[in-house]
């Protein structure tokens, strides 16, 4: 169940081909993160339009057979430790070539990378060539360069919530409503599309995760009329970006959404409920 809400974030991307080109999966649990990264694989060749990976098609068959042609892995050779330079210009100049069968190709880096063969994959990630998807996993992105890192986006599967730990939902949503506060005054989709994505599937913790944000925006209210007080960079952003509003209107946006959770909503109508609701607030003019 852990993965469950990633997964779903990540179906969620595919169907809107908004999937970005360098996606890092990371989990202390190899298989786990093997085994959404082939996913991802397999919904990128699937044949169907709408509900990717459909399961049923040719690509999607040779996909979970590991036969695709257009899902290359990139493999630890001679008993090295690590993927060296050697295979990651390998699988770069493959990079070039056309896909067989798919719309596109896809690179799965499932083994650790020497720090040599993490620059070479570099280039390609700052200018990849079209309709190339990269996927990496990686049991903790420390292990990666913060350039890489910077040029990918991270999913971090989750284990703490596993254990129904209260300190641990409470911390986790806290983390989440800081992430769509900072992505509001950002103006980009995608990271409030990514942050509202996390609330699929676990009422308790989007019920907290609201609880915050309306804390957040009053916060951000009560500083525009005593800007004084000293308050965290997430909840100053928005009150030097936002308009009043603006502000109050997302607080109703919250209200609403905690309303529609109460009525026992379907979650993921209410994540892209959430995610729309919250740009047309900041947009109010
Ligand atoms: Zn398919």
């Amino acid at each position: 169940m852990e993965d469950f809400d990633v997964c779903r974030q990540l179906e969620e991307l595919i169907k809107l081909n908004r999937l970005p080109h360098a996606v890092i999966v990371e989990s202390r649990n190899n298989a786990a993160s093997e085994k959404i990264a082939k996913n991802i694989a397999k919904a990128c060749v699937c044949s169907d339009n709408s509900n990717r990976p459909c399961g049923k098609c040719i690509n999607c068959y040779k996909a979970s057979q590991n036969i695709h042609p257009d899902i290359y892995t990139v493999k630890i050779t001679d008993k090295k430790q690590a993927v060296g330079v050697g295979e990651i210009r390998t699988m770069i100049s493959d990079c070039y070539i056309k896909p067989n069968e798919a719309r596109g190709k896809v690179y799965l880096i499932l083994d650790k990378m020497t720090v040599e063969a993490q620059n070479a994959l570099l280039k390609i990630l700052e200018e990849p060539p079209p309709n190339i998807q990269f996927v990496i996993t990686a049991e903790t992105s420390s292990s990666l360069l913060q350039t890489i890192l910077s040029r990918s986006t991270v999913f971090k599967l989750d284990n703490s919530l596993n254990e129904n730990d209260n300190n641990a939902v409470n911390e986790k949503s806290k983390e989440i409503a800081v992430e769509i506060a900072s992505a509001i005054p950002q103006n980009i989709e995608l990271p409030l599309l990514i942050a509202t994505g996390k609330l699929i599937n676990d009422k308790a913790l989007t019920q907290k995760v609201l609880e915050h944000l309306s804390g957040f925006f009053m916060a951000a209210l009560e500083e525009k009329y005593f800007p004084e007080n000293e308050q965290p960079q997430h909840i100053s952003e928005l009150s030097r970006t936002l308009k009043k509003r603006s502000l109050i209107k997302l607080l109703g946006t919250v209200e609403q959404a905690q309303k529609k959770l109460s009525q026992n909503c379907n979650m993921n109508l209410l994540a892209t409920w959430l995610c729309a609701n919250i740009r047309q607030s900041r947009h109010t003019s």
